[in-house]
């Protein structure tokens, strides 16, 4: 059946953008977002023990557990306390002292404790969990992240949910620049009920989650994989390692970088260069980049070195290390001339050039940032040098 929601065709590819007082999004922007994110969901989900079941009793259970603790962590923890209170009266009927044995090891025990008063509680009504997100907040330790989880997941209620992942995704998606612990909650809150795909809402809000948990990550984002990228307003302007803002966090160094892939015309054989060893990524191979103060003074200083015409910007991507975040211009050229050791800078932060043969790359050590930088590169190609386990982002 057509999506009475589309708009006309091409409409949902523009950034998308919510400014200080509205979500301005039209429908045909939603209707892509969602198509697109609920696809990608359908190929990439991991599959979890929580996501084989739609009892809502297993994914109160299981949203408890996920609060603050890896999903690693808690698929065990989630089976054997399944398999030892499979039901929610079960839990109910079962003393304290072997509710907080089964969560032994598991940390953060009040989570343990609210579970239990809520399933009591919920026992006590007759057995079953109310349907809707108003009816569960009434439910003793339910908030209003949990019962999204439950009446979207369990019951098919067209409501959103906001945890530390979806509120990070949406930041960097829309660009929103209030604080993601005040205001800005407020505005994720509000985007989460207005995208939330009325086909399937729980699919929706757990596609989301899985996005941030596995592709729009806290520290390295894969935009160079995310299905959204050509959507997103932060990867667009180069904003990405700075968003979300959160308030008393201590604000990590911003660099902006400037990254140049230059290739050889006759065989497309690719200039590296090598980290000095007493600097990050030190001994890995990378094409070669700088910083200065502002985005033209790097590039110079670079193209003293480094021969190269045709320069063309093509994108950027972000990584972050413990203490600074980067923002790395990626652009791309052909290479114009030779390079030796001798005419690389004392000051660049390298010690070796390599002009690689295609067939060669795969000998090199690489860092995950220069992974990304070569990616971002070649993204727009159908054969690009570049070395294994590279994640590249499909052409759109
Ligand atoms: S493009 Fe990057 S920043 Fe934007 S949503 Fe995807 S992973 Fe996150």
């Amino acid at each position: 059946m057509k999506d009475k929601t589309a708009g006309t065709p091409g409409e949902g590819r523009g950034l998308l953008t919510v400014t200080k007082d509205a979500i301005a999004l039209t429908s045909g922007q939603v209707a892509h977002l969602q198509e697109t994110l609920l696809r990608w969901y359908d190929s990439c989900r991991r599959d979890l023990p929580w996501r084989r079941t739609r009892d809502p009793y297993a994914i109160w259970v299981s949203e408890i557990m996920l609060q603050q603790t890896r999903v690693d962590t808690v698929i065990p923890y989630f089976e054997r306390f399944m398999s030892k209170f499979p039901t929610a009266m079960a839990l109910a009927e079962a003393p304290a002292d072997d509710v907080l044995a089964a969560w032994s090891g598991l940390g953060y025990y009040r989570r343990a404790r609210f579970l239990l008063e809520g399933v009591r509680t919920v026992a006590a009504s007759g057995g079953s969990l109310p349907a809707s997100r108003d009816g569960l907040l009434g439910v003793p330790g339910i908030g209003r992240y949990t019962a999204g989880a439950i009446a979207s997941i369990a019951f098919g209620q067209p409501v959103g949910l906001v945890d530390g992942n979806v509120a990070r995704v949406f930041a960097r998606l829309f660009s929103i620049e209030e604080d993601m612990r005040k205001r800005g909650m407020r505005t994720a809150e509000a985007l989460a009920d207005r995208l939330v795909a009325p086909r399937d809402p729980g699919g929706w809000n757990q596609a989301l989650m899985e996005l941030g948990a596995t592709v729009c990550t806290p520290r390295s984002p894969s935009c160079e994989v995310c299905p959204l990228a050509s959507v997103c307003r932060a990867r667009a302007t180069g904003r990405v390692a700075e968003l979300p803002f959160l308030s008393g966090k201590k604000a990590p160094l911003l660099r902006r970088v400037q990254a140049i892939v230059a290739t050889r015309p006759s065989d497309g054989a690719i200039l590296l260069a090598r980290r000095r060893r007493e600097l990050t990524f030190g001994g890995l191979w990378e094409p070669p980049s700088a910083e200065g103060d502002g985005p033209a003074e790097a590039r110079a200083r670079l193209q003293a070195w480094v021969p190269v015409a045709n320069l063309t910007r093509v994108g950027s991507v972000a990584h972050v290390l413990s203490h600074r975040k980067l923002t790395v211009d990626v652009s791309r050229g052909l290479l114009a001339g030779a390079i030796r050791a001798n005419d690389i800078p004392p000051d660049s932060g390298y010690d070796a050039v390599r002009v690689v043969a295609v067939a060669d790359i795969e000998t090199l050590g690489f860092s995950t940032l220069a992974r990304k930088i070569l990616a971002e590169a070649c993204r727009e190609e159908s054969e690009c040098p570049t070395p294994p386990g590279t994640k590249r982002r499909p052409r759109t």
